[in-house]
């Protein structure tokens, strides 16, 4: 593209200083950008630190959405790693799994320490982004790994992780998901429980994946506010992992934060029908991949990802640009209120709307929201601010 538009400068110069090349940002958004504390509430990097070899964080990397040059450029303060294993492993094989995780988080943090802190709360947030380093969070993605045990959620508290999703994919034994039948209307007395015990520990309740009557039963039950920490608009793309808007100013009241996912079949509808009608040339690469990756989690989102982008520039696939968060961003303002709306892009889990391919691109979202005419202030909150406030109030309300 680069290449094309150096073609037609020389031909004809005039057009050149009408281009504005599609990532450049405006130097009042750049600087807002810095200033402001950025933080991610959900990133599935962890699974390429697990599986990938060739991953090294530390290395500006050719695929995948996150490593450490990547966020500094885009300005990315703070991650959330996601702790995650498929539904259907449960057990000990599923606790074994979630701690080998904690520990590589961790152990990326041991080994990069002049650019990455470990962060329990939104202090140590603050302390990180003072410091000029990147806060590194740990969120649990799917309560099927305490094992059904309360014992164990105490445990990976103790070992650094700040927000539990209620469920994955699947029903767990005390909750029901968005992508299953319903099992348990909801959260079962021991689902409420673990709610109560979360609250307690300081430990955010995450409505993400989780079916709407678990998201009621959560939200009655719970003293401390919540949070959805990757999901989009349901009235935009009718996705069931997507929230309705009763659901968003509910979340409102109870004074959470909804995180905007950019998993391009929660920011499209088109794009969703068209990616469950099965294309035939997509599913042939999909299967093709199933056999290249065997098992390997990070292969097959690298490899999904992959698919889908080809897939949206042959036409396989519609096309989703990322101007589309910008407008799950302004509904979910508009439904639930500005101090209720954040970032939870799935970078490393999911497929990037085009012009998101990775953290670096993340000033453009300023850019936008100040094209729109948001104020400073607010973007701020949406940026970071607003999650570090419900993290402030999780952890005032811990122990009560
Ligand atoms: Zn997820």
């Amino acid at each position: 593209m680069r290449k094309v538009l150096c073609a037609i400068a020389l031909a004809i110069p005039v057009v050149v200083f009408t281009q504005v090349p599609a990532d450049s940002v405006s130097p009042r958004a750049k600087q807002l950008h810095d200033r402001a504390i950025v933080v991610d509430s959900h990133d599935d990097t962890t699974q390429r630190l697990i599986f990938d070899n060739a991953f090294d964080i530390g290395k500006r990397n050719p695929n995948g959405n996150i490593d450490i040059p990547r966020m500094r450029e885009g300005g990315l303060d703070a991650l959330f790693f996601s702790i995650w294993v498929p539904s259907e492993v449960t057990g000990p094989t599923a606790v074994k799994r979630a701690l080998d995780q904690i520990d590589a988080v961790r152990e990326a943090v041991r080994t990069h320490p002049h650019d990455l802190m470990l962060a329990t709360t939104a202090a140590d947030v603050r302390k990180a982004a003072a410091d000029h380093k990147i806060a590194a969070l740990m969120g649990m993605e799917g309560g099927h790994m305490i094992d059904d045990d309360l014992r164990l959620l105490r445990v990976y508290a103790a070992l650094g992780v700040r927000y539990m999703t209620l469920t994955h994919y699947k029903n767990n034994n005390w909750a029901d998901s968005s992508t299953d039948k319903a099992a348990h209307n909801g959260l079962t007395a021991f689902g409420k429980d673990v709610v109560r015990e979360m609250n307690r520990l300081g430990v955010m309740v995450d409505i993400s994946h989780v079916a709407d009557k678990t998201f009621f039963d959560a939200i009655e039950t719970t003293k401390a506010p919540m949070i959805a920490s990757h999901s989009s608009s349901r009235v935009i793309a009718n996705h069931a992992r997507n929230m309705t808007d009763d659901m968003m100013r509910a979340l409102a009241r109870n004074g959470g934060v909804v995180m905007i996912s950019y998993h391009a079949a929660f920011l499209s509808e088109e794009f969703r029908v068209a990616s469950e009608k099965k294309n035939g040339n997509v599913v042939a690469a999909i299967d093709a991949m199933s056999k290249k990756c065997g098992g390997n989690e990070a292969c097959t989102t690298m490899e999904g990802e992959r698919i889908d982008h080809e897939a949206m520039m042959k036409g396989d696939l519609p096309k989703v640009t990322w101007e589309k968060i910008i407008e799950h961003i302004d509904h979910a303002v508009k439904t639930a209120g500005v101090d209720h709306v954040g970032l939870g892009s799935d970078f490393d889990g999911a497929t990037m709307p085009l012009g998101m391919e990775d953290a670096s691109k993340l000033p453009k979202i300023t850019d936008a929201l100040l094209k729109k005419g948001y104020s400073e202030a607010d973007i701020e909150k949406i940026l970071g601010g607003n999650i570090l406030r419900v993290m402030e109030a999780v952890e005032r309300l811990k122990g009560a």
